[in-house]
């Protein structure tokens, strides 16, 4: 049994999970005080394991967790809240998956982020609730953007700084937000005085408020390419300077 400072108990939610040597899984949690952590959870694949059922993709469970040499190891796990009604129903699987991968890719290895975990759980949660999946998404991604530091600027213009009239406008993923016909040009995403206003309110209520929402399909459709646009851009950034990092890294050990 290992000594009581090498233990930690934390709450935590199944990211990933992969099939590690003969019988073991590897799962990659998000925590809401450690943030994202790989940990290993020996003999998970036999079938008299314990554990093995608590260990299911999006579950919400509780750990205590041993610090390994190289990798840390459960000790004990305890399930919270399956999620179920997730793994039943493709649909819902897809959106789980999605709102899942999106917070791999925001987030680093043990950088805490209790915002991004409280609404991780709560994403979860209405994705099993009788809602349209689409607003959980939109909702969550918008916000998401905001507890990762790249909340877009919706009410002022990003290029003049002058607040933005209710017309038609420009967004700039660049710039992070939008941008005022004035300062807009065709380099930049349209985006309709109808789009801006839902994008708003997406990013400024509640998920009570924001569930009532009926939208036009052609305005949930603009308002997801704006958001997926920009998703798309900063990830882009993000993997440069990630790749850019590991060529000035070899280039130090030359
Ligand atoms: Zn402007």
């Amino acid at each position: 049994m290992p000594s009581a400072e090498r233990l930690f108990r934390t709450e935590a939610i199944i990211l990933r999970r992969r099939d590690f040597g003969e019988a073991d899984r590897l799962l990659t949690l998000f925590t809401p005080s450690r943030g994202k952590l790989g940990v290993l959870a020996k003999g998970a694949r036999k079938p008299t394991s314990r554990k093995g059922g608590h260990v299911e993709l999006f579950a919400l469970v509780d750990m205590l967790v041993a610090k390994g040499r190289s990798l840390d190891i459960i000790s004990q796990v305890e399930m919270i809240e399956p999620y179920r009604a997730l793994r039943d129903d493709l649909v819902r699987t897809t959106y789980a998956a999605h709102i899942v991968e999106l917070l791999d890719r925001f987030t680093g290895e043990g950088e805490e982020n209790v915002n991004a975990y409280n609404l991780l759980k709560a994403a979860l949660g209405y994705l099993c609730q009788e809602v349209d999946p689409r607003l959980v998404a939109r909702f969550y991604e918008l916000h998401l953007l905001t507890w990762v530091g790249y909340r877009p600027e919706l009410f002022a213009c990003v290029r003049g700084g002058e607040e933005i009239d209710a017309q038609d406008q420009y967004f700039s993923y660049a710039d992070g937000g939008a941008v005022c016909p004035r300062h807009g040009g065709r380099s930049m995403t349209p985006v309709s005085l109808g789009a801006l206003k839902v994008l708003r309110y997406l990013q400024t209520r509640d998920f009570a408020a924001v569930r009532g929402l009926t939208l036009r399909p052609e305005t949930h459709a603009e308002v997801e390419r704006v958001i997926h646009g920009y998703i798309t851009y900063l990830l882009e950034q993000r993997l440069q300077s990630a790749d850019f990092l590991r060529h000035l890294r070899r280039l130090a050990a030359q």
